[in-house]
């Protein structure tokens, strides 16, 4: 496993689309490990592919501690509700923001084995997917949010 350098705001590849991603080979099992690992080593809850430099549709989130959510391909396919909270991205350091988002999500995405799976979250988590399936799109928190300040 190897850390990734973390893209920061400014740079024009956090702004691009991510593709699907069409077969999960080594190489992709591969980035799902560095990705977790520079997830870990950042201190973060989540890490989108984007991040490290690499348009594929690919998200990493570990909301509860030692659980991470490996998404291939994720799509949000229902929303409920409304919370507004305060934000941060590893791409966006020194700031947070107050953005709204979803209470409740639903997203359906691949696992590693290429099995669909579907994945309910709430509150922190479900902030957490609108946040990093935003990033497949090229969309940064800073976008939403209401208010940023520094930290
Ligand atoms: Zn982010």
């Amino acid at each position: 496993m190897a850390k990734l350098q973390i893209r920061k705001i400014g740079d024009d590849v956090l702004r691009k689309v991510s593709r699907p991603v069409e077969e999960i080979t080594p190489r992709i099992l591969m980035l799902l490990a560095d990705m977790t690992e520079t997830m870990r080593a950042a201190d973060g809850v989540g890490l989108a592919a984007p991040q490290v430099g690499v348009l594929r549709r690919i998200v990493v989130i570990e909301v509860e501690e030692g659980n991470v959510l490996e998404l291939i391909n994720p799509k949000i396919v229902a929303t409920a509700g409304e919370q507004e909270g305060a934000e941060g991205c590893l791409s966006v350091p020194g700031r947070h923001g107050i953005v709204k988002r979803p209470q409740h999500v639903t997203v359906r995405a691949l696992n590693r084995y290429g099995e669909r799976v579907e994945i309910r979250g709430s509150d922190l988590l479900a902030r957490a997917l609108c946040h990093e399936l935003d990033h497949l799109d090229g969309k940064l928190y800073v976008d939403r949010a209401s208010y940023v300040e520094e930290e």
